[in-house]
């Protein structure tokens, strides 16, 4: 049975390319009907908190991916939390010790030098106390990484290093060995930050006479400068393209396409399991396109069932506490509907639908500054206004015809040119000049809606 993890440490938010590495993996499991498993790995007590943690586990699960074991929903190899397993490390720690493979180190202050011994130094025991690995200096260590090929390490450069730590915490490099080796974890595909690691986790296999999994280390999303992505570029935090109104798939989308080649460029990524293969895995550093990823979300935002999005608006609308909008867009489903669709032809997120539809939804928004000055301070403005009312009072039937033909009979009247009256008109409906269709948006708007809007103007 094929057994993948995704391990992330909760001291922060979920970036974006641990979310790819999360893909990735799931992919993998998904594809060759495997296990997917998430782990949490908190060891580090200083940084680790229970927020990132429930950030990471909502983030991953917004993402749509899951697990079929985690620090959640248990399961046969658990705990998953990486603090809930020191007694088994313990257990590992002492059998190095005893094997002659790991040692306990202190500095001696009296001395100025590090006392080292496989016996607990109980004459110390007030110090630091670490447990330290005992390197073998000889030969090199290698391993066959599934993207890279075959990677050598040279023992004589690496140190005796650290894998407890004197507040009794084992480290990374050690606790992922353990879990890894007893979670069954039969591949390991993570950051190519990772590979320098890969060397002491190797030596720990064999010191404890396990077989390492495979290996495969994905190269880092990049900013535009090529140095891996971070806060310097831009928000990098599932969280933040979630509240700039992106769309999960369309970031999921864009992130399977950092890295995988892939036919298509539109997709969801559920859909690809089948073709997902690791050889399709590219072994070069992509950059991350903020544009490009709200191109690929307009291209989603226009293609999902309307009812669907609508929904997920609504959704969106809650997780960024905008509950006013959230009522005003519930109370009539039928108008939300339709103003939601001659929207989203124009925009490419969640937030720049609801800029861009807000006045729909509104009655006492102010007009654009450009519109005041342009048009409605012009000395025609108040025949206009005035006239283009009392034919949208006659009108009954407000279909997208039928107001095209008022508005250019209007323009025919010659009050102002075709322009002015077209913008004019648009001003007062919606109080700015860049907006969907005219003729749909005052379909859409309605007779009770429209003139409301005139009669506001009027004043
Ligand atoms: N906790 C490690 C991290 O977040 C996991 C690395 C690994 O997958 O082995 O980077």
């Amino acid at each position: 049975m094929i057994r993948l993890r995704f391990a992330p440490s909760p001291t922060g938010s979920m970036h974006v390319g641990g979310v790819r590495t999360a893909l990735f993996n799931w992919l993998y499991a998904r594809k060759y009907n495997g296990k997917f498993i998430l782990r949490i790995e908190d060891t580090d007590i200083e940084r680790s908190t229970k927020e990132s943690e429930n950030e990471i586990i909502n983030s991953l699960k917004w993402c749509g991916l899951t697990w079929d074991e985690g620090p959640d929903i248990n399961g046969d190899y658990g705990p998953y939390r990486q603090s809930e397993r020191l007694e088994i490390y313990d257990k590992y720690i002492n059998y190095l010790i005893e094997n002659n493979k790991a040692y306990y180190a202190v500095y001696d202050k009296d001395n100025n030098e590090i006392y080292t011994s496989s016996e607990y130094p109980e004459k110390f025991k007030d110090e630091s106390i670490v447990v330290k690995f005992r390197v073998d200096k000889k030969g090199n260590t290698k391993f066959v990484d599934l993207l890279k090929g075959e990677i050598t390490f040279r023992n004589d450069l690496l140190e005796d290093f650290i894998i407890k730590r004197s507040n009794g915490i084992p480290v990374y490099n050690f606790t992922v060995v353990i879990d890894d080796h007893f979670m069954e974890i039969t591949h390991v595909i993570r950051g190519e930050d990772h590979i320098s690691n890969t060397q002491k986790q190797i030596m720990l296999y064999e010191a404890l006479g396990w077989t390492p999994p495979k290996f495969m280390h994905i190269p880092l999303i990049l900013g535009n400068d090529r140095k891996p992505l971070s806060k310097r570029h831009g928000g990098t935090s599932v969280e933040y393209f979630r509240k700039e109104g992106i769309l999960k798939e369309a970031l999921m989308n864009y992130l399977a396409l950092l890295g995988w080649t892939i036919e298509d460029e539109i997709f969801n990524y559920k859909s690809k399991v089948g073709s997902f293969t690791p050889e399709k895995l590219s072994n070069k550093g992509v950059i991350f396109d903020y544009e490009k990823l709200e191109w690929i979300c307009g291209k989603h935002l226009r293609m999902k069932n309307i009812e669907i999005l609508m929904d997920e608006y609504i959704d969106w609308l809650n997780y960024i506490e905008d509950i006013d909008l959230k009522e005003k867009v519930l109370s009539d489903k039928k108008y939300s509907l339709n103003v939601l669709s001659i929207c989203r032809e124009k925009v490419n997120t969640l937030k720049q639908l609801k800029d861009f539809s807000y006045n729909f939804f509104i009655e006492n928004f102010d007009y654009e500054e450009k519109f005041i000055e342009k048009f409605l301070k012009k000395e025609w403005s108040e025949e206009l206004i005035k006239i283009a009312k009392e034919k949208f009072e006659e009108l009954e039937d407000y279909t997208v015809e039928n107001v095209e033909k008022v508005i250019r009979n209007l323009a025919e009247l010659k009050i102002a040119s075709k322009k002015n009256t077209f913008q004019t008109i648009r001003g007062v409906v919606l109080g700015k000049l860049v907006t969907p269709g005219l003729f749909e948006s005052i379909s859409v708007l309605g007779k009770e809606k429209t003139i409301s809007r005139f009669k506001k103007a009027e004043v």
